[in-house]
């Protein structure tokens, strides 16, 4: 069933070379996003990951298109929304991360306020690459009191090896490619 939607994603997923830089294969899943009945079972199938782990207290997603993966994904499991920004969008107070991009360095923040100490955070994103974002995020979520109990993405590039820099953290993804 998984491997059937794993499928379907793999077919609405646009590969889009040198994008936004050269060198880059960029995901583009606005197609998959575009088609009705795959986003549901892409925002059901995440929702039942994280029910399987025992579920979560938030979900946390990373912008922008773990904005769009994870709002609905806490609907659907009855849980509130955190979202992770990039720096200098949030209104404080904030607390944040940076970490080394490829070329430069990039800061994501959240909003302690809204964060309810020792809460269990299912943190989302499209996308999981280098896995330096992820990383910055599970680190905020965990210096501001949240327990991460899981990360879940759409789609893992495995070849960035983003994985080894999650902590042995449980990471679910519908679908892999090298
Ligand atoms: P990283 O920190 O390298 O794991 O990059 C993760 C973030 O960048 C995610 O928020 C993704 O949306 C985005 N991203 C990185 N690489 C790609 C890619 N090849 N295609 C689409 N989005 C990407």
């Amino acid at each position: 069933e998984s491997t059937e939607l794993a499928a379907r994603c793999a077919r609405l997923i646009r590969d889009v070379a040198d994008f936004p830089l050269a060198g880059v294969g960029f995901k583009d899943i606005n197609p998959l996003l575009a088609d009705a009945p795959t986003f549901a079972d892409v925002v059901e199938h995440l929702a039942a990951l994280a029910r399987a782990a025992g579920g979560v207290d938030l979900v946390a997603g990373i912008e922008a298109r773990g904005f769009i993966l994870g709002a609905p994904v806490a609907t659907a499991l009855g849980v509130g929304f955190l979202p992770i920004r990039k720096e200098g969008k949030l209104p404080g107070p904030t607390v944040s991360a940076s970490y080394d991009l490829e070329y430069g360095s990039a800061t994501v923040e959240l909003q302690p306020g809204n964060l309810p100490a020792g809460a269990r955070v299912l943190l989302v994103d499209d996308v999981l690459a280098t896995g330096g974002t992820a990383a910055a995020a599970a680190t905020l979520l965990r210096t501001t009191g949240a327990v991460v109990a899981g990360l879940a993405f759409l789609l893992e590039i495995t070849s960035l090896g983003g994985r080894a820099r999650l902590d042995g953290l449980p990471v679910d993804v519908i679908l892999t490619v090298p």
